[in-house]
């Protein structure tokens, strides 16, 4: 199998070759970019499996970087945030980040993220052969193996956390789940994110499945506590 290529959008060149060095050590193919424009451009240009993307760089920032890679690609976004504000603005804005981390982090641990956002690729890339397991709730069919959406015979499109967290909760239906809960049941425990991705990923899963997604019908917020998946 041809190397895992990862891109690395750092202009601090300390931080970025040592990320290089490591992750050559674990088999990855890198390619580097030291300022905004050029990252997008190895971004659109060389398609990696991965881009791991600073926030605060010269000439266009990473939040800016974000957006336009994702107005045509689904490649799997790390961003490398130093601040707190830079960590709310990720999760609260509709960038389409698929996972952050804080400086300072260590090496291991970006590893070990950057190796469980490429699986994830891969393992939806291998779902296409497995066999349908369609189930129907009002408008929507929801396919549980092969991780597909219909409402009114649509297809929607989902990232998988979103549909990991609808399968979740739609296998078990009517049942109240705290924002802890599912961010341990869905998101995992390595996961070292916040309760508010919960909020923002159930955000975006109401804006697609829902007629109005300030009237849900489907995912249903119990007060206090979380929540929960309904049959309309
Ligand atoms: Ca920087």
């Amino acid at each position: 199998m041809d190397a895992k290529k990862v891109l690395i959008v750092e202009d601090e060149k300390s931080i970025s070759d040592i990320i290089k060095f490591n992750l050559e050590k674990e088999g990855f193919s890198v390619e580097t970019a030291y300022d905004g424009e050029e990252g997008l451009k190895k971004a659109l240009g060389i398609s990696p499996s991965l881009i791991l993307l600073d926030v605060m760089l010269p000439k266009m920032d990473g939040f800016e970087i974000c957006k336009k890679v994702r107005e045509t690609s689904t490649v799997p976004i790390l961003m490398l945030t130093a601040k707190e504000e830079e960590v709310d603005k990720v999760l609260g804005l509709e960038l389409g980040a698929d996972d952050y981390i804080t400086k300072p982090f260590g090496m291991r641990e970006l590893i070990a993220r950057i190796k469980a956002n490429i699986r994830r690729v891969d393992f939806v890339e291998n779902l296409q052969s497995e066999p349908s397991d369609i189930q129907t709730f009002g408008n929507l069919e929801i396919d549980m193996n092969r991780y597909e959406v219909r409402k009114n015979g649509e297809s929607l499109e989902l990232t998988l956390r979103e549909f990991e967290l609808l399968k979740y909760l739609a296998e078990r239906e009517n049942k109240v789940f705290s924002r802890e809960q599912l961010l341990e049941e869905v998101w995992g425990y390595e996961y070292y994110g916040d309760i508010r991705t919960v909020d923002v990923t159930v955000r975006r899963l109401r804006e697609k499945l829902e007629d109005n997604s300030g009237d849900p019908k489907y995912i249903m917020t119990k007060r206090g506590i979380g929540y929960y998946f309904r049959r309309p």
